[in-house]
């Protein structure tokens, strides 16, 4: 009987956690998986190593016991090269005797699955009369928590809105409860895999006042746990389009306003957009400058943890200059400027 190394076989060390095992197994699964590689008898023997390895490591108590194993093995080894020289142990029946653990009275055909070492150890199929237990046993494990991006508009952010979610997670096989075996066997439903792939459509609300970059918590709508543990939860990455009139900075929203001339000199009433949907009448005093910006108070974003609450809105004068003037605005605008400075006018003198 040959001496199975599951620590190597995963290529975990020996004090890999029970997570990183499982990432480990996940991986090497996948890449020798008899569906990617067919007709490939190699990738078959590993593919069936792992399950092994991993049906071991990933069982505290089997971990244990072939933990204990390895160092009676060492020990043993030595012990039969001094007084026994070289003949092949009848290793169950010794370790029978040390551990008074276990029986390998049922070692019934199971279709190959499992190494001679593997049964010795623990029996066929990991002992008849373990196998009931840890089978029913699906392990409590918290469901992942996912993240999705969305994307929505400025309007959105303010007023709040929904999303319908197509999602598709990867979750523990339900059969097997992520094993990849039942029986002894490959799974058929997961095909040892150990995974399925779970089709949701989900609705969720995004509530107002969410920022470009916030991440929204939507509790227990994450990937399912198993043996009845809680679902991990989905979080949302908000992303906001950037919009064609309003600039945001947190809860403050910037907006340019193009404001004629004549109202920039003589004062007046202009109409200011805001992200309500409303739109104000903003009063300008004469002789506003370009570039000058207003705060509207309280007309900005709506804040997260207070809807009513609003940030400010920030209106910036641009002053649109007359393009194409007439004969006769020509001549006025001649005429002011002469007023401005009497005596720079060619001619004027
Ligand atoms: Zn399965």
């Amino acid at each position: 009987m040959e001496y199975k190394d599951y620590y190597q076989i995963l290529g975990v060390d020996r004090n890999t956690s029970e997570g990183d095992i499982r990432s480990a197994y996940r991986k090497l699964a996948r890449k020798f998986h008899p569906d990617v590689n067919p007709g490939n008898p190699d990738a078959e023997t590993r593919f069936k190593e792992l399950n092994e390895a991993y049906q071991v490591l990933s069982d505290a108590e089997k971990r244990k016991k072939y933990d204990q194993f390895g160092k009676d093995w060492e020990r043993y080894q030595q012990t039969t090269r001094t007084t026994r020289g070289r003949q092949e142990p009848d290793f169950a029946r010794w370790y029978t005797g040390s551990s008074g653990g276990f029986t390998t009275e049922n070692v019934a055909d199971d279709g190959g699955a499992f190494s001679d070492f593997f049964r010795t150890l623990f029996g066929n199929a990991g002992g008849r009369r373990t196998a009931t237990t840890s089978e029913a046993r699906v392990r409590m494990e918290r469901g992942m928590d996912l993240e999705q991006e969305v994307e929505i508009t400025l309007e959105e952010a303010f007023h709040g809105t929904t999303r319908v979610l197509q999602m598709q997670n990867e979750v523990p096989c339900p059969e097997c409860g992520g094993v990849g075996i039942r029986q002894s066997q490959l799974c058929d439903t997961c095909r040892g895999r150990g995974t399925s792939l779970d089709d949701r459509r989900l609705e969720v609300k995004i509530p107002a006042g969410v920022s470009d970059g916030s991440r929204v918590r939507i509790s227990a709508k994450g990937g399912p746990g198993t043996g009845g543990a809680a679902a991990g939860d989905l979080y949302l990455r908000v992303r906001i389009k950037p919009h064609r009139q309003f600039r945001l900075e947190g809860a403050s929203v910037r907006v340019d306003i193009p404001v004629d001339l004549y109202t920039c000199i003589l004062g007046g009433e202009v109409a200011v957009p805001t992200p309500s949907g409303r739109t104000l009448a903003l009063t300008i005093p004469p002789g506003t400058q370009n570039q000058k910006a207003f705060r509207l108070r309280g007309q900005g974003m709506p804040s997260l943890q207070s809807p009513s609450r609003r940030g400010d809105l920030y209106a910036t004068v641009v002053v649109q200059l007359p393009v194409q003037i007439s004969e006769q605005q020509r001549a006025l605008f001649e005429q002011l400027r002469d007023l401005e400075s009497p005596g720079t006018t060619a001619g004027a003198a």
